[in-house]
């Protein structure tokens, strides 16, 4: 089957000259339809610019990037992101988050609220409505986020350590809550952490990258039956795979800080 995503030869170069940064080096990387791609790394392997390139927010300086067989030459309503950073608009209601891409699209308003209704209740935040960012809480500001990207009913959701700046269980129970969403919807997802748990827990897949320039440097599946409960964080299909990637994440945080340290140290 033809993947939904396909990642071909990507390499993305900052700079020019001497002083060029080779962040991405030729990645491929195949996502099918309805999968849940979690991708580890150490800090600054390129995690980041790779999401941003499949957003159409960043370009690549070679390869290809398709989504459903059409290559990616900007953003597009196909593909919702969530980021770490609360990037809801501050000046707009929860409500009017959630509609904002609906409207751009034209959509009459009755049919805006009514889908906004759906998504804002999926995510657990009916009766909060009419309120503004600044008084939600951290992760009711990712909930409306997250409400924002599926109202849009994007093939894939592209989200960039979404839960990073969220305390550890409000974290817990935004996976869990995504994941839920994930099950009903089986939505396409790629995701960018640097937890371990979180992307065991979560994914359908794990994607581990090299210290940079960055690359695939291992694949699995996980063997985790759905419905997922946080209690599967105890079984030993859980616990082997959380070996196998700490192992293959550490090789690579130890090889991005012999790159940082000074020539004359090393
Ligand atoms: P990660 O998400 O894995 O932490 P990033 O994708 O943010 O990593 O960054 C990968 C590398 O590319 C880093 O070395 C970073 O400094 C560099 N980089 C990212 N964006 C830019 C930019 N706009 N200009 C120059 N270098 C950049």
């Amino acid at each position: 089957m033809t993947p939904l995503l396909r990642v071909r030869g990507v390499e993305r170069r900052f700079g020019s000259g001497d002083g060029a940064t080779l962040a991405l080096q030729a990645t491929d990387l195949d996502v099918a339809e309805n999968d849940f791609v979690t991708i580890l790394g150490p800090s600054g392997c390129g995690k980041s610019t790779l999401l941003r390139i499949v957003a159409g927010l960043d370009s690549q300086t070679a390869g290809e990037v398709q989504l459903d067989g059409r290559r990616i030459d900007g953003p597009g309503a196909d593909r919702g992101m969530v980021f770490q950073s609360y990037t809801l608009f501050p000046w707009l209601t929860v409500r009017d988050n959630v509609c904002f891409g609906l409207r751009e699209r034209g959509w009459p308003r009755a049919r805006q609220l009514e889908v906004a209704h759906d998504f804002i209740h999926k995510v657990g935040l009916g009766g909060f409505e009419n309120h503004y960012p600044k008084q939600l809480s951290g992760g009711m500001q990712q909930r409306t986020a997250l409400a924002r990207a599926l109202a849009n009913d994007p093939r894939m959701l592209l989200m960039d350590e979404p839960f990073g700046a969220l305390d550890h269980q409000t974290r817990e129970l935004m996976q869990e809550l995504l994941l839920g969403i994930w099950e009903a919807q089986r939505k396409t997802v790629l995701f960018v952490t640097h937890d371990i748990d979180e992307a065991v827990f979560m994914g359908s897949r794990v994607v581990v990258m090299s210290a940079r320039p960055g690359r695939i440097k291992l694949d699995r599946p996980v063997e985790l039956p759905h419905p997922r409960h946080y209690s599967v964080k105890t079984s030993p299909v859980f616990s082997g795979l959380k070996a196998e990637l700490t192992e293959a994440v550490r090789t690579e945080v130890l090889a991005a800080a012999a790159q940082q340290r000074p020539a004359a140290a090393v």
